[in-house]
């Protein structure tokens, strides 16, 4: 990263949440369901499918838990006349994963319960290394229970290779969002550069497609959805009619448009992710911190260097 990058980067936290919100609104709905709702109401008319999150993470008390999971609850039935494919996304520490392990798996198995009611589905994200252990221990043991649940793996780390034989072989009908992964973690650990985590997602990619999971494409990288687009057409995978194939690409809110639209005008079905929710600040930092560009633009706004 370069020193203007970081400079920026430095600069974020200074900058005014109303004038965060001006380039945040692009990636997040609002504060509430019922900025969700509208959203994905518009998705759904230009041919998209949905993934709804509620913005969280690192609770400080299970209190602070229980009151996500009574979000999930409300987004579940903000759902119901909206989006009846629309699955829910969840950061395990916002379910209190880091405070305790078990009241963290009981509230998403009861997610999952609640869910699978009205035939939804629940995918359990993956955050930095730290809680990898924890989050595939509890996913797997609720995936005992529970059918419509599936995880994240993160391509720039150097486990995730044996990450998916363990899960391909515990977990039946294995679903699993494959991405680059958001956190940037230690070189003992993890690819840092560009090309080595896209190679890493094609051959993890290959391995999920061919081990049978079901596998959600998340990402906006040319030539890595290319890669796919081509390991897809060499198995077939795209002969079914659409609601009955085991792939999906899923982009993020707000992240290159027309990148999701030519992957749904070529025919593939594209989710887009729409979080909402009261921490909207935190997230939006988070994004902006991965693309200097948007950083730049708002510290410019801000410290009246615009232009
Ligand atoms: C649906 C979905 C769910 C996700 N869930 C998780 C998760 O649970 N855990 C996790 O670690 N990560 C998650 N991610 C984030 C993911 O790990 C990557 O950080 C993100 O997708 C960027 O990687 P990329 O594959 O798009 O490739 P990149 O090489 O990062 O980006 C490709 C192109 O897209 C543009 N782009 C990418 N992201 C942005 C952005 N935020 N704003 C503007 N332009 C952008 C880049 O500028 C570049 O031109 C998720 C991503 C998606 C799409």
């Amino acid at each position: 990263m370069g020193l203007t990058d970081r400079l920026v980067r430095g600069l974020m936290p200074l900058v005014p949440r109303p004038l965060v919100w001006t380039v945040a609104r692009r990636y997040v709905a609002g504060a509430d369901v019922r900025d969700a709702v509208r959203r994905i109401k518009a998705l759904r008319a230009d041919g998209f499918g949905t993934i709804i999150d509620v913005l969280g993470e690192g609770i400080a008390s299970l209190d602070e838990a229980r009151a996500a999971a009574q979000e999930y609850i409300r987004a579940l039935d903000a759902l119901r006349s909206v989006d009846p494919d629309c699955p829910i996304s969840v950061k395990p520490t916002h379910l209190g994963l880091s405070l305790d392990r078990d009241v963290c798996a009981e509230l998403l198995d009861d997610l999952c319960r609640r869910a699978a009611a009205e035939s939804r589905r629940v995918r359990f994200e993956m955050e930095d290394a730290p809680t990898i252990d924890g989050t595939l221990d509890v996913f797997e043991e609720v995936a005992k229970r529970r059918d419509n649940i599936g995880c994240v793996l993160q391509s720039r780390l150097f486990r995730t290779a044996k990450d998916v034989e363990r899960l391909l072989r515990s977990v039946p009908a294995l679903d699993v969002r494959l991405v680059k992964g958001i956190y940037l973690e230690p070189e003992s650990i993890a690819w840092t550069e560009g090309p080595d985590i896209s190679r890493s997602y094609v051959e993890l990619a290959r391995a999920l497609l061919d081990g049978g999971a079901r596998l959600g494409l998340a990402t906006h990288d040319d030539e890595v959805a290319r890669a796919c687009e081509q390991l897809i057409a060499e198995r077939g995978l795209d002969s079914p009619p659409t609601a009955q194939r085991t792939y999906e690409f899923q982009c993020l809110m707000g992240v290159r448009r027309r990148f999701a639209e030519a992957l749904r005008d070529g025919g593939h079905r594209v989710r887009i992710y729409v979080p909402y929710g009261k921490d909207w600040h935190a997230y939006s930092m988070r994004r902006m911190g991965k693309n200097p560009d948007i950083a730049r633009h708002v510290i410019r706004a801000a410290f009246g260097r615009e232009g």
